[in-house]
């Protein structure tokens, strides 16, 4: 058997995305050794986006080089979709002088992000799994991987959605199904000028739309899932997120669904003659507030998904990894400092994510998610159904006094929706409204 090494370090950090990168640039720019940790060989390939990187977030943690990262279509355009079995009533606005975020492939991506770290003095250490952390005398202080032992005053778990290692030293429950949504998506390539041209984005420039929908699956019973589409160079990704309570209980499979997405008459022609070349799975954490692991413990902070910071509404995952690592990078150097890595330190990581929009956001989203899933079949069915109806109705022409189709749409709206359904999806409205304003 061989002998285990052993290093130290000031700082580990476990797992080389978003939230381990910030976490580890913070620290290395404080002027303290740090080593980022990362299982894959080359940053990223092992890791899922829809999906579009947030930019105010990412110029926080790398202000001089963000623009120099390989983006593949800066985002400006949203649209949010409305889809029946056979129409979508659709919502966009349009930011053409100032996207807010830029579609990205995590291998590219990742790997960009931990080559900048690497040149701000962060070592890496890739192919590296860690197996186990180690506690002694009540304080977390070393890490485990298949050869070495490593030692460190500070560890950060940046080990995304499953966090394998919260999971094991009690810093996180596991999640129950219906706040865990599973994600399938798949890459088709299209030439340039095709997704140019089928997505209205002027030639040449490195604009691009994101679409979200909801509906449109043509079943029976509708699980909760939100579908996506974001342009990239010569790419498009199509896919869908389900919460996997719904896919338990109605036994449906989500690459079914994905293709009951892609076949909608809305979304077909705008992937027709594409080239599949990926298809992909992976998780994303959305308990929210009220699922929140502990955060801190002696030596030990949870940043990124690993924490489950994820705002499943606004497809907000990334910005919240970058902030989260970048204070705990910062907490971590006070710490150092003062050479107290007790949790009496880092509850200051608490007071800090306290302050921030993290959990501002998540405090005041955390019933909205739980207000949408009870009312699935009015979101899924029968609102995008009423909104298709009454653009038919606007847009129709078809020789029938306005008036009388006017009245019929809200005589039949009344009659169909049963008072007490009615009056729950305005409540859900309300409290979800109030909820984020309070
Ligand atoms: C389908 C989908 C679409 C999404 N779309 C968007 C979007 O459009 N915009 C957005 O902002 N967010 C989006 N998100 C969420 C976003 O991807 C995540 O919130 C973000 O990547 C979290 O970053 P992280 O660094 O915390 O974790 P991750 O990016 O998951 O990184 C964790 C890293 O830890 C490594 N690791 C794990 N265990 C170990 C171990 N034991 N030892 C060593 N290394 C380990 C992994 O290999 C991985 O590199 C999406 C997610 C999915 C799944």
């Amino acid at each position: 058997m061989e002998e285990i090494q052993t290093q130290k370090f000031d700082a580990v950090v476990i797992g080389a995305g978003p939230a381990g990168v910030a976490a580890a640039v913070t620290i290395a720019r404080g002027g303290a050794k740090v080593l980022l940790v990362e299982r894959s060989q080359i940053a990223g390939t092992k890791n899922m986006i829809g999906g579009a990187v947030f930019l105010d977030a990412f110029k926080q943690i790398f202000p001089s080089n963000w623009q120099q990262a390989p983006f593949e279509r800066y985002i400006n355009k949203h649209t949010w979709s409305l889809l029946t079995d056979d129409s979508a009533v659709e919502l966009s606005c349009d930011f053409p002088n100032n996207p807010k975020s830029a579609s990205i492939y995590r291998s590219k991506f990742d790997n960009w992000l931990v080559e900048a770290a690497k040149q701000e003095g962060v070592y890496f250490a890739p192919s590296t799994l860690v197996k186990r952390l180690i506690k002694i005398n009540g304080r977390y202080c070393a890490i485990e991987t298949e050869l070495e032992r490593i030692e460190a005053n500070i560890i950060i778990l940046a080990d995304g959605v499953n966090s394998l290692l919260a999971r094991k030293y009690g810093l996180r429950y596991d999640y129950e199904p219906k706040d865990i949504v599973l994600s399938v998506k798949e890459t088709i390539k299209l030439s340039r000028e095709t997704i140019e041209e089928r997505f209205n984005i002027k030639k040449d420039t490195n604009n691009g739309v994101s679409i979200n929908f909801l509906g449109g699956l043509k079943l029976e019973k509708a699980p909760f899932a939100l579908g996506f589409l974001y342009t990239y160079t010569d790419c498009i990704s199509i896919g869908l997120g389900v919460n996997l309570e719904d896919l338990n209980k109605y036994q449906l499979n989500p690459s079914d669904l994905l293709n009951r997405l892609k076949e909608h008459p809305v979304l077909e022609p705008l992937i027709e003659n594409g080239e599949l070349i990926e298809y992909s799975a992976h998780l994303i954490p959305e308990g929210g507030y009220k699922k929140l692991p502990k955060l801190y413990d002696n030596g030990v902070m949870l940043v990124g998904d690993a924490a489950g910071f994820v705002n499943g509404i606004h497809f907000e995952g990334t910005n919240f990894a970058f902030i989260s690592g970048k204070l705990a990078g910062e907490t971590a150097l006070l710490a150092l400092k003062i050479k107290d890595y007790s949790k009496k330190t880092l509850k200051l990581y608490r007071k800090k994510l306290n302050n921030s929009f993290i959990l501002k956001d998540l405090k005041s989203y955390q019933d909205v998610m739980d207000n949408l899933y009870s009312r699935k079949n009015s979101l899924m069915e029968y609102y995008p159904k009423k909104a298709s109806e009454f653009f038919s109705i606007f847009t129709g022409a078809n020789c029938i006094a306005k008036r009388d189709e006017f009245r019929k749409f809200l005589v039949d709206f009344v009659k169909d929706r049963n008072l007490r359904e009615l009056l729950k999806d305005i409540w859900a409205f309300i409290s979800s409204v109030f909820g984020v304003l309070k």
